[in-house]
C-alpha cells in the first residue's frame, strides 16, 4: 500500500532536508540550544509567513500547492492528507486576497497545480481566476465543512478512515501526522445527522472514531462498521494518549500553538519528516504533565512552530528546566489588575448606576453590568461561520432580517463573537492581558463591563477572525448604511476612544432598537454623548 512509497520518499526528503537546513538556517529565525535540547523554531511574522518559512524550510521545490483560508479551520484541517500525497506544502491565503508571500513562495516553490480547500465563501472565485492565469486550479469545496472532508477523503486510496468532530481543529490535527504518512483520510462528522453521503462513503471502511460520545453520537457511529478510540476530550490527555498511541518512537516532538490552528496545519509536513507528533500548547506555559510526557519521549530535538505569540519562549525555558524544575519556572498568568490601573484605562465620563438593563443601557467601563444580571432566552442567530452565535430575542430577531438583507446583496457576513457569559468575558480578558496586556486594555472590556455579556453586541467579519480595513470592504460598506435601520450601531467609532474608553473598532456593532439607533446615526453621537455622561 502507500505507505512503503511514502516511506522512502520519506527517506529522500530528509536527506535534502538535512542539506536544506545547513542552506536555510540564515533564512529562519532559529535558535539552537546545545544543552540537553536541541531546539529550534521556524516562524514568520504573520501566520502567512509562518507558513512560507515552513514551506521554505520543507521544500527545494513542488508541483503541487494546497491553498487554504489562514482564518478558518474547518475546510483546511482534513487537507494534510492529501498534501502528503502530493507531497505539497500547505499556504495560506485570506478570503479575498492572497497575501504577497504566498504568491511568492509559490513562484520559488515553482509549483504547477493548486488545489484549493473550501468553497468560494472561504477562498473566493476571484482568487481562483487570478492563479488560473499561471497555474492549473482545482478546488474541493463543498457546501460544509463536512462535504469539504468527504471530497478530500475520496481523493485518497485507502480501506481506512479518522472520524474527527467538526467543532474543532485540535483532534484532527494532532492525528495528522500519522494520518499523513499512512495516507488514512481524515473525515469530519457532526454530533447527530451525519450527511448520508458520509454514511455512503464510510459504508465499506474500517472507521475510527476519535471522539467520545459527546462530539459524535452513538447514533453516527450506527451507521457503518466503527470502532472508537475514546479519547477523553480533555485536551492535555489526548494530546499525550494520541502522541504515545500514533507515535511510537519519535525521532523529534513539533511545539505549536493549541488556541491557533494555521502553524500545526502547515507544519503538518515538519511532523512528518521528522517522525514527530505534535504537542500543541498554551502560549505562556507548558503543564507538568506534558513537560513529564516528552521527557518521557526520550528525544532530544525539539522544533517550535510560529513566533514568540504562538509558543513563548518562557516555554523553551520551562522545557530546559526540566519537569523536576516545574515550579521554579512556572508562573501561572492569572494577573491581579488592579482598581488604579481600571481608574486610568477608565473612559472619562461619569458613572450612572444602572439599575434596569435594557436595550438603550450605556454599558462601558465605568458603568458595569450588575452582578446579578443574566440573559434569558437566548437564541441562535444565522451567520456563516462555524461557531454558534446568540444573541438576546428582540436583537436576535433584528439581526436576522439584517442577515436576509446582506444575503440579497450577496454579502457572506461571519460572526466572531456574539452573546459571551461572564466567564468567557474573563477568559478572553485574561488570555489577552496574558499575552499583550496594552492592547487587552485598550480593547477587551472587563467583565461585566461588555456589551456581549449583555446578548446587544456583535463582532462582525468577512472571516473567522477581527476584520482589518474593515470600513471599505463590501460588508463594511452595507453595515455602514443599513445597520441603523435594523437597529444596530457602531459603537466605537474613530475618533471617540477617549469617551467610549475603548480604541475604535470597525466590528463591534450594538443593538440599540431601530429608533435610538436611527437618531444615533443622524446625530453622529456615541451612547455616551447622547445620554450627557461626558465630563467637561
Ligand atoms: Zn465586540
Amino acid at each position: 500500500m502507500m505507505y512503503v512509497k511514502i516511506t522512502k520518499e520519506t527517506t529522500m526528503k530528509k536527506k535534502i532536508f538535512m542539506l536544506l537546513i545547513t542552506l536555510l538556517v540564515l533564512f529562519v529565525s532559529s535558535i539552537s540550544y546545545a544543552e540537553e535540547y536541541d531546539i529550534e523554531r521556524i516562524s514568520g511574522k504573520t501566520r502567512f509567513e509562518t507558513a512560507v518559512e515552513i514551506s521554505r524550510h520543507e521544500f527545494r521545490s513542488s508541483d503541487t500547492v494546497i491553498l487554504v483560508n489562514g482564518y478558518s479551520f474547518p475546510d483546511g484541517i482534513c487537507g494534510t492528507v492529501l498534501a502528503a500525497k502530493y507531497s505539497a506544502p500547505i499556504l495560506l491565503s485570506s478570503a479575498y486576497k492572497i497575501p504577497d508571500c504566498t504568491k511568492n513562495e509559490i513562484i520559488r516553490l515553482g509549483a504547477k497545480n493548486i488545489i484549493i480547500l473550501g468553497g468560494k465563501g472561504v477562498i473566493s472565485k476571484e482568487i481562483e481566476n487570478e492563479l488560473s492565469d499561471d497555474y492549473i486550479c482545482e478546488r474541493f469545496g463543498g457546501k460544509n465543512r463536512y462535504e469539504t472532508s468527504l471530497l478530500i477523503a475520496k481523493e485518497i486510496e485507502s480501506d481506512e478512515v479518522f472520524l474527527t468532530s467538526g467543532s474543532n481543529f485540535q483532534k484532527s490535527l494532532l492525528i495528522s501526522p500519522y494520518a499523513s504518512k499512512n495516507q488514512i483520510p481524515i473525515v469530519l462528522s457532526p454530533k447527530y445527522n451525519i450527511p448520508s453521503s458520509t454514511v455512503d462513503y464510510l459504508s465499506d471502511k474500517l472507521v475510527t472514531i476519535l471522539e467520545p460520545e459527546e462530539k459524535i453520537s452513538f447514533e453516527v457511529a450506527n451507521n457503518f462498521y466503527s470502532k472508537r478510540i475514546a479519547f477523553s476530550g480533555d485536551i492535555e490527555q489526548d494530546i499525550i494518549d494520541i502522541s504515545k498511541k500514533y507515535s511510537v518512537n519519535p525521532s523529534a516532538i513539533v511545539l505549536a500553538n493549541r488556541n491557533e490552528f494555521p502553524d500545526s496545519l502547515s507544519g503538518y509536513i515538519v511532523a512528518y519528516n521528522n517522525d514527530a507528533p505534535f504537542i500543541l500548547v498554551n502560549p505562556k506555559i507548558i503543564s507538568k504533565k506534558l513537560l513529564k510526557h516528552i521527557e518521557n519521549t526520550g528525544v532530544n530535538k525539539i522544533i517550535i512552530l510560529g513566533g514568540k505569540g504562538a509558543v513563548s519562549k518562557k516555554i523553551i525555558k520551562q522545557i530546559e528546566g526540566g519537569s523536576e524544575n516545574y515550579d521554579q519556572y512556572a508562573n501561572p498568568f492569572k494577573k491581579n489588575i488592579s482598581t488604579d490601573m481600571l481608574q486610568i484605562r477608565s473612559n472619562d465620563v461619569t458613572r450612572k448606576v444602572l439599575e434596569k438593563i435594557t436595550i438603550t443601557s450605556v454599558v462601558n467601563k465605568c458603568n458595569r453590568l450588575p452582578d446579578s444580571y443574566t440573559v434569558n432566552n437566548l437564541v441562535e442567530v444565522p451567520h456563516y461561520g462555524s461557531w454558534r452565535m446568540y444573541l438576546a430575542p428582540e436583537a436576535a430577531s433584528q439581526w436576522k432580517k439584517m442577515f436576509a438583507k446582506s444575503e440579497e446583496a450577496g454579502l457572506r457576513i461571519y460572526l466572531v463573537d456574539a452573546f459571551r457569559t461572564e466567564e468567557d468575558q474573563q477568559w478572553l480578558f485574561d488570555y489577552n492581558y496574558s499575552n499583550d496586556p496594552d492592547w487587552a486594555l485598550r480593547y477587551v472590556a472587563f467583565p461585566r463591563s461588555s456589551e456581549h455579556e449583555m446578548g446587544l453586541a456583535v463582532d462582525i467579519s468577512y472571516d473567522e477572525s477581527l476584520p482589518q480595513n474593515f470600513y471599505s470592504t463590501p460588508i463594511g460598506k452595507f453595515l455602514d448604511k443599513n445597520a441603523h435601520k435594523y437597529g444596530f450601531i457602531l459603537r466605537y467609532p474613530e475618533g471617540k476612544s477617549a469617551i467610549t474608553g475603548i480604541s475604535p473598532e470597525s466590528w463591534h456593532y450594538r443593538y440599540v432598537g431601530v429608533e435610538l439607533a436611527t437618531e444615533l446615526k443622524q446625530t453622529g453621537q456615541t451612547l455616551e454623548e447622547y445620554y450627557d455622561l461626558v465630563k467637561e
